[in-house]
C-alpha cells in the first residue's frame, strides 16, 4: 500500500472515530455509533498491518489472537456491575503499552527511524517520548490502584496522611527536572528515573482518593490513557494514533468534567483526593421506624397513580430487574398512568449505566429524563419509585454538609406524594450513609429482591 493511500484510509478511519462519539453521544444513535468506530478501527488495523515496514507477521497475530481471544472471553463474562474496574483494568494496559513502545523506541531508535543526523534520537522525538512514557506510566500505575479499589482488592476509603500533597509536589518536581535532563541528552537513566517515578505518582495520586470519587478517577485515567498514546503516536509517527489519542484525551476530559459537575465537586477537588470513604453510619438507623408494604400495597397505590417516576440505581443492575420493570412500567401505562424515568447522572457504578440497563431492556428514550429535566417534576407525580437506588436521592446532600455527598445534586424524591424504595434491608449505598428518604411518612419500604417486589408487583397489577 502506498503512502498517500494509507494516509488517506488513515483520515477515513479518524472520520470513522469522530462520527463515532458523535452517535455514542445519544441513546437513540448510539449503536449506530458503535458500529461506525468498529468500522474505523478494522480499517486502521487493517492498513497498519499493510504497511511494507511490518518486519513480523507471526508477533501481530500471536497478539491478535491471545490479546483478541482474553479480551473476548472477558467481555463475554463480565458481569455489567464490574464494568468500572474492567475499564480501569484496560486502561491500565493501555499505559503500559505507552511505557513498552517508548522502551522499545529508546533502546532501537532505528527501527522507529527516529534518530538525527548526529546519530542520536532527534530532540522533538525525545520530548514526545518522555512525555508519552511518562503519562503513560501514571495511567497505568493509577488504573492498578483504581482497580484494585473497584474491585475491594483494598479498601475504597481514602488513604489520606500527613504532608501527602508536598511529597506528591516533589516527585513532580523530581520528574520534571529528569524528564528535562532526558530531554536534553537522551540520558537512559533518566529515562528510567521518570519511569519510577511517574509509577509512584500514579499510586500517591490515586491512592488518597475515596471510593464515592472514582467514577470520575477512572473517566480521568481514561483521558491520560488517551493522552499518553497520543505521545506514544508522534514517537511512531502514526497520524491516527495521534488523532485516536487526541479523542480519547478529550473526550475523557470532558467526561470527568461533566461528572464533577454531577457530583458537584471542583475537578481539582477530586484530584487533590481525601474525599468519599464509607462515612460513619448513623447507628440510630435500626431503631427508627420505616413504613413497610408488600408487593400488592405498591400494586394498588401505582394503579391508582397519574403519574409515576421511576429512579432506577445500583441495585436494579445486581437484581437485573430492568426486563421485570419495563414489564411493569407497560402494565402501568396501559392503566393510563403517565411513566417517566429520572437518571441520576452517577446512578449505578459507571456513567450511563442506568442507560445502557434500560436500552438493553427496550424502555423508550423518550421516557428517560436526565436529573436536571426531571427533578422540578417530581412534586406533580403522585409516585416516586425508588429500585434499588439510595445516594442519588438522599437528601442528606441537601441538608448536611458535613456528609460525604454534600453538595451532589440528588434527585428530589420526597417531593412526591408518595415514593416508594424497592432494596433489601436499610443498608447504606455506595457512599456508606443513612438515607433519611426512608423514615418519611409519605415513604413505604419494600424490602426484597428488585426483580423479584417487580415481578411480585407486576401480578399484584
Ligand atoms: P447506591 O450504591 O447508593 O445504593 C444501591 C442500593 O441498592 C443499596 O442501598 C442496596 O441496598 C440496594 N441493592 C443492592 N442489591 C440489590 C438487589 N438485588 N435488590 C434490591 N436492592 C439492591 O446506588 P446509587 O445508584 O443510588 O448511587 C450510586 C453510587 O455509586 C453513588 O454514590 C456514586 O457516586 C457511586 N459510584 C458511581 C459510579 C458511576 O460512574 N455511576 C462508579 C462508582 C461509584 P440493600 O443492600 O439494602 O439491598
Amino acid at each position: 500500500m502506498t503512502a498517500d493511500l494509507a494516509a488517506l484510509a488513515y483520515l477515513v478511519a479518524a472520520v470513522c472515530f469522530i462520527l463515532a462519539l458523535k452517535g455514542l453521544s445519544a441513546p437513540g444513535s448510539s449503536r449506530r455509533g458503535n458500529l461506525v468506530g468498529m468500522i474505523g478501527m478494522v480499517i486502521a488495523v487493517a492498513v497498519t498491518i499493510a504497511d511494507p515496514s511490518v518486519m513480523s507477521y507471526w508477533w501481530i497475530v500471536a497478539g491478535l489472537v491471545i490479546g483478541g481471544g482474553i479480551g473476548t472471553a472477558i467481555a463475554f463474562n463480565i458481569r455489567m456491575t464490574a464494568m468500572p474496574q474492567l475499564v480501569a483494568a484496560f486502561h491500565s494496559l493501555v499505559g503500559l503499552a505507552a511505557v513498552l513502545v517508548a522502551a522499545a523506541a529508546l533502546y532501537s531508535p532505528q527501527a522507529y527511524g527516529i534518530v538525527g543526523a548526529d546519530g542520536a534520537i532527534r530532540l522533538d522525538s525525545r520530548i514526545e517520548m518522555i512525555l508519552g512514557m511518562a503519562i503513560g506510566a501514571i495511567t497505568f500505575s493509577g488504573s492498578v490502584v483504581a482497580f484494585a479499589k473497584l474491585q475491594g482488592l483494598v479498601s475504597g476509603a481514602p488513604m489520606v496522611f500527613r504532608g501527602q500533597h508536598l511529597l506528591n509536589l516533589l516527585i513532580g518536581v523530581v520528574m520534571a527536572a529528569a524528564g528535562v535532563w532526558f530531554a536534553a541528552d537522551g540520558n537512559t537513566d533518566a529515562f528510567w528515573i521518570v519511569a519510577a517515578l511517574a509509577f509512584l505518582i500514579g499510586v500517591t495520586l490515586i491512592v488518597p482518593i475515596g471510593g464515592a470519587d472514582m467514577p470520575v478517577v477512572v473517566s480521568m485515567l481514561n483521558s491520560y490513557s488517551g493522552w499518553a498514546a497520543a505521545g506514544i503516536g508522534f514517537t511512531l509517527e502514526n497520524e491516527l494514533l495521534i488523532i485516536t489519542g487526541a479523542l480519547v484525551g478529550s473526550s475523557g476530559a470532558i467526561l470527568s468534567y461533566i461528572m464533577c459537575k454531577g457530583m458537584n465537586r471542583s475537578f481539582f477537588n477530586v484530584i487533590l483526593g481525601g474525599f468519599g470513604g464509607a462515612g460513619p453510619v448513623d447507628t440510630a438507623a435500626g431503631q427508627r421506624k420505616v413504613n413497610q408494604g408488600s408487593a400488592d400495597d405498591a400494586a394498588f397505590i401505582l394503579q391508582n397513580a397519574r403519574k409515576a417516576i421511576i429512579i432506577p440505581g445500583y441495585g436494579m443492575a445486581v437484581a437485573q430487574a430492568q426486563h421485570a420493570l419495563r414489564d411493569l412500567a407497560d402494565k402501568l401505562k396501559d392503566n393510563g398512568v403517565e411513566v417517566a424515568y429520572a437518571i441520576h447522572p452517577v446512578a449505578g457504578r459507571m456513567p450511563g449505566h442506568m442507560n445502557v440497563l434500560l436500552a438493553e431492556a427496550n424502555i423508550p428514550y423518550d421516557e428517560v429524563f436526565e436529573l436536571e429535566e426531571i427533578n422540578s417534576q417530581f412534586a406533580t407525580a403522585d409516585v416516586a419509585f425508588v429500585i434499588g437506588a439510595n445516594d442519588v436521592c438522599n437528601p442528606l446532600a441537601k441538608t448536611d454538609p458535613s456528609c460525604p455527598i454534600a453538595g451532589m445534586p440528588v434527585l428530589n424524591a420526597e417531593n412526591a406524594a408518595a415514593v416508594m424504595v424497592v432494596k433489601r434491608s436499610l443498608s447504606p449505598g455506595y457512599a456508606g450513609i443513612d438515607n433519611p428518604l426512608f423514615y418519611r411518612d409519605n415513604t413505604m419500604m419494600l424490602f426484597a429482591d428488585a426483580r423479584k417486589m417487580v415481578e411480585d408487583i407486576v401480578k399484584g397489577l
